[in-house]
């Protein structure tokens, strides 16, 4: 595993930018690992599964540490909006998850007085204080499915209606049709107007102009 500061270059770097919720994340997953037996991510990338519970910027440093990826299904990412993390060794199914401390941000503002940019005192209250001071931890047990690891989709079917693949199992069957989710009611956008129609009714407008 690397040092706090190396993570915090690379994380930085990969970010846009470094910020108290990263250094949060670096430590939190440099817990979590060493916490489940794995002292260096980069050997261990095949057997580690993280699920995050946030889309901030701990996140992201959660992501340069474990090495996890959503790219390669070894990051789950669940909206939850709780700055926490499940690390997962998939070999040993040893798994504990990390959240941080409610009033871990309260006592990171009065470490560093004399630091006038809050957010730069925080950020450094966050590379000193004590484990216990910033995070809960606790031994879980994850459930998963063979459609949830990493590797190759274990199905593929074809949506009744759209028309589109749908991989690993995210289907929804409805009597005897196989629908995607957005078929099947889950939709999370509007269509349009489709370019083709759009084309077709500027056509046909055309038309009835010149005749
Ligand atoms: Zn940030
Ligand atoms: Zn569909």
């Amino acid at each position: 595993m690397k040092t706090l500061e190396e993570y915090i270059t690379l994380a930085g770097q990969s970010h846009g930018h470094m910020c108290p919720g990263q250094v949060l994340g670096i430590r939190m997953a440099m817990l979590g690992l060493r916490s489940i037996g794995i002292d260096d991510p980069a050997k261990a990338r095949k057997r580690l599964l993280t699920f995050v519970e946030i889309d901030r910027c701990a996140t992201d440093a959660v992501s340069v540490v474990t090495g996890c990826r959503l790219g390669k299904r070894s990051l789950k990412f669940l909206d939850y909006g709780k700055v926490a993390a499940t690390f997962v060794d998939l070999e040993t199914g040893r798994a504990v998850r990390v959240a941080a401390r409610e009033n871990a941000r309260d006592k990171a503002k009065e470490l560093f007085p004399a630091i006038a940019d809050a957010s730069q005192a925080q950020l450094e209250a966050y590379k000193v204080m004590e484990n216990e001071d910033l995070f809960d931890l606790q031994a879980v047990r994850v459930k998963l499915q063979p459609e949830d690891l990493p590797g190759r989709p274990r199905s593929r079917v074809i949506c009744a209606q759209c028309g589109e693949g749908v991989n690993d199992g995210r289907e929804r069957r409805s009597g005897d049709r196989v629908l995607c989710r957005s078929c099947a009611g889950e939709r999370y956008y509007e269509e349009l107007r489709s370019q083709e129609s759009e084309v077709r009714s500027q056509e046909a407008e055309r038309a009835g102009g010149t005749s």
